[in-house]
């Protein structure tokens, strides 16, 4: 299996530590995330690592309205360990007169004020969206059947309105706008988290069918989307599905969910799948609470394996780096 990989710049690392209630949350996004994955699948030949390639800027700018404001923002730090957070929302009804690519207009472009922009992190967010488009390549040229692309900073938070949520571009969705003129995709999001940017980004398209399993958004982030009734709009209403299930949930429950989500896909038979592949499912991340243990983690892909479609995996969370790698390993050697 390729794997696909690009730059890990040690200067994007953000941290975030927050008290929401009795629950403490800590996520650190550091580049020792990658290194552990790297160094699971450096230990089996099966995987063969390859650099990812320049993709144009319009790849990522025809789906991203708010790529000037990250690049510039980016641009205009005057050293590296200075981090911009939006600090003014303007919210809806806002008379946007000014020019809305400066930094000050964060909060027009972000849902948050903890998903810092530093010097590096345009470079890293375009170079793990160029990860994603080179998997992408690769399937589409029916090269690979199935392709690891190990992006960071993940991307399924990002929207086509906001990014937020450690995430700059979307990496699947910039994927699968690349597959689409080729055939149908179906999105499939694993991350503990809803993929609420990926599911807004293809809400009214119903060429793509996005799934997510997720902890219930009644108590975890984004808390405003991944609900059951959220079904897709106007002429793709029936091609987005949430699988919002409690916290503890373990791989039996888990396993038929995933049916449950696998038995839509057969029926929309899409010619591409992507795999926005988290791993803050498992039971000793500090920000998830479900249950999965490292070995389930191959039952998963072999399940997945069982739906024959050509596959693009995508890096998403995970945030425990002593058992991210092997993780990641068990995932991507059942799917194969
Ligand atoms: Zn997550």
């Amino acid at each position: 299996m390729k794997v696909i990989e690009k730059y890990n710049d040690s200067l994007h690392n953000p941290y975030w530590k927050y008290q929401l209630g009795p629950e403490a949350y800590e996520v650190k996004d550091t580049p020792k995330r990658v290194e552990s994955i790297k160094k699971s699948l450096h230990s089996d030949e099966q995987f063969q690592f390859l650099t990812a390639k320049p993709f144009p800027e319009r790849f990522i700018t025809r789906l991203h309205p708010y790529h000037d404001y990250i690049k510039n923002t980016a641009l205009s730090l005057q050293n590296d360990e200075e981090e911009f957070y939006p600090d003014l929302f303007p919210g809806e009804g806002a008379h946007l007169r000014k020019k809305s690519d400066s930094p000050l207009w964060g909060g027009i472009w972000c849902t948050d004020a903890v998903t810092p922009i530093k010097r590096k992190t345009y470079e890293v967010a375009r170079a793990s969206a160029e990860t994603a488009l080179t998997g992408a390549e690769l399937i589409r040229d029916g090269l690979e059947k199935t392709v690891y692309a190990l992006c960071r900073p993940s991307g399924h938070h990002a929207g086509p309105r906001v990014f937020g949520g450690y995430c700059y571009f979307n990496n699947v969705a910039t994927a699968a706008e690349y597959l689409l003129p080729e055939g149908k995709v179906a999105i499939v999001d694993i991350d503990y988290h809803h993929g609420n940017g990926t599911q807004e980004f293809f809400d009214e398209i119903k060429s793509v069918f996005t799934a997510s399993i997720h902890g219930a958004p009644d108590d975890e982030y984004p808390y405003f989307w991944g609900y059951a009734d959220e079904k897709g709009k106007g002429q793709a209403v029936g091609t987005n599905y949430n699988e919002p299930l409690p916290k503890g949930t373990q791989l039996e429950q888990y396993s038929a969910a995933l049916d449950r989500i696998f038995s839509e896909i057969r029926k929309f038979n899409p010619a591409y799948l992507i795999i926005a592949a988290g791993f803050d499912t498992h039971e000793m991340d500090p920000i998830g609470g479900f249950k999965l243990r490292t070995e389930d983690y191959f039952a998963i892909g072999k399940q997945f394996q069982s739906l024959g479609i050509p596959t693009l995996v995508c890096q998403e969370g995970g945030y425990n780096i002593d058992v991210l790698g092997e993780c990641v390993k068990n995932f991507l050697l059942g799917l194969i």
